[in-house]
């Protein structure tokens, strides 16, 4: 899939997500849902605050060590017999786990947990030499059931999707017979997904976190098929983007709390699982063969910017969920796999500002996703500091908003040009003034307008007023 999906332009995606009252009306009652389970989380925790703070000295810390931390991870995953393969680029990834499978003569695979396979475009690669490839969360599952349908929420990809719609896709795609209650759904599923589980030769994870001390790759799940994803096979890759790392299993213990409180609202999830190097002599289970794959993928490029911080992130969806905007547009509207905020200032590092270039400017700038971030990434910041790239350095804003912004501040720099113009704009904007609005204004007005209203200007200016009333000698 890559981080990009479809080819359909900004407009017209967040037109169709507007209109689409269905999505939009699923996905407010499961960000709401998720809102409040953080919230009640948090408040169990004790100082929330305090844990954020942590969270985020532990991230920044990482990262501005990552390449000590990645060292060690390495060499700790090679002294217990996996294998470790740093990929520069998304091809690179594909081409090593590629050779893997091929080298097994492996037809069959599952996987669980991992937005960076769908980063680098993985089962396209894997389809593409005949493999056959299940993806085993329910969310993801449900999605590529439906024809591939693009996900919409990092934690809950399929969250637009209501049980009735899912059982409709059961019934169309797999000849489902059963109701829509959520139980019998997933027990049919599980029916699906055993013989996948069973045959399997190769297992692909993603990872919540990779403890450099010990070379283990942690994921955190709530389904329990991230263990057969890693057990069952006879081999287990797993792959990590490259600032997915932790110090010591003592940074693990914060991170997983901050992650699952403020994913799900759980203290913990049903199942952490902590995969230390392949299966050992005398191990009844594990895989016989374990990789690593490392990926860049332009994370390296991010280091030592202005938005180096955004690595921080633990991919928790929290941010989304308290996104006003988010919640009008759905996340499929974002054409990005990273949706919401975090995606809003991800996707044009990580996919190319030409191709997300519109969606820092998709946002209210409300900071509630700042609010909500549990390891304190400025995201309301990051994405004003886009928009200041868009418009300053690359100059790729609108040429009718660089005009106007043009003369704006030629007018506000003159307090005689500002005096006229405040007293020109009544009268200029009188054809379109409707009971003191102005409902579809002119020219650059006219998008604006057409959504909201816009308050006529009043008949006396500021400094009129406040010249009458010192002359009547009432206080300003
Ligand atoms: S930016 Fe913060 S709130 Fe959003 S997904 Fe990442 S860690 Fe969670």
């Amino acid at each position: 899939m890559g981080i990009q999906f479809g080819d359909v332009v900004f407009y017209r995606r967040v037109d169709k997500g507007i209109r689409d009252q269905f999505m939009r009306s699923a996905v407010r009652a499961a960000q709401e849902r998720m809102r409040t389970s953080r919230l009640r989380a948090a408040e169990e925790l004790g100082d929330w605050e305090e844990w954020r703070r942590l969270g985020e000295e532990i991230r920044r810390h990482t990262l501005e060590h990552l390449d000590y931390y990645l060292e060690q991870l390495s060499d700790r995953v090679h002294a217990l017999g996996g294998h470790v393969f740093f990929a520069q680029t998304a091809e690179e990834a594909t081409s090593y786990i590629r050779d893997v499978v091929q080298k097994r003569d492996a037809r069959r695979i599952v996987k669980s947990k991992s937005m960076v396979t769908e980063e680098i475009s993985l089962n396209d690669v894997l389809e593409a030499i005949g493999c056959r490839v299940v993806e085993t969360d329910l969310g993801e599952y449900i999605l590529q059931v439906d024809d591939h349908d693009p996900p919409s929420h990092i934690v809950g990809p399929s969250v637009h999707k209501d049980r009735e719609r899912i059982r409709r896709v059961f019934a169309e795609k797999l000849g489902y017979t059963g109701s829509a209650e959520p139980e019998e759904m997933t027990a049919f599923v599980r029916q699906q997904l055993r013989p996948d589980f069973l045959t399997a030769e190769v297992g692909i994870t993603g990872c919540n976190f990779a403890v450099a001390e010990s070379g283990t790759v942690c994921l955190v799940t709530n389904e329990g098929n991230g263990r057969l994803v890693t057990s069952l096979p006879p081999v287990h890759i797993a792959v990590m983007g490259m600032e997915r790392i932790v110090p010591t299993w003592e940074e693990l213990e914060v991170m997983v709390g901050l992650l699952c409180r403020s994913a799900v609202g759980q203290k913990l999830t049903s199942y952490i699982n902590c995969l230390t190097g392949p299966k050992a002599a005398g191990d009844v289970d594990g895989p016989e063969e374990f990789h690593l794959v490392i990926i860049d993928n332009g994370r390296s490029d991010i280091l030592g910017t202005e938005f180096q911080s955004v690595l921080q992130c633990i991919r928790c969806g929290a941010c989304l969920n308290v996104c006003p905007v988010y919640r009008h547009i759905g996340g499929q509207a974002y054409g990005s796999i990273y949706s919401g905020p975090i995606g809003a200032v991800l996707s044009p590092l990580l996919g190319g500002e030409d191709l997300y270039r519109e969606l820092p400017y998709a946002s209210s700038l409300c900071a509630a996703c700042t609010e909500a971030c549990p390891v304190n990434i400025p995201l309301h910041d990051l994405l004003i500091r886009h928009r200041q790239k868009t418009a300053e350095e690359k100059r790729q804003s609108p040429l009718g908003e660089r005009l106007a912004m043009k003369a704006f501040g030629m007018v506000a720099e003159s307090p005689r040009l500002y005096r006229w113009g405040t007293k020109l704009a009544r009268t200029a904007l009188l054809p379109w003034e409707e009971d003191g609005v102005i409902r579809q204004g002119p020219g650059p007005l006219q998008p604006w307008t057409s959504i909201r209203d816009l308050p006529s200007p009043e008949r006396e200016t500021f400094r009129e007023w406040f010249e009458n009333r010192r002359k009547r000698g009432e206080r300003p």
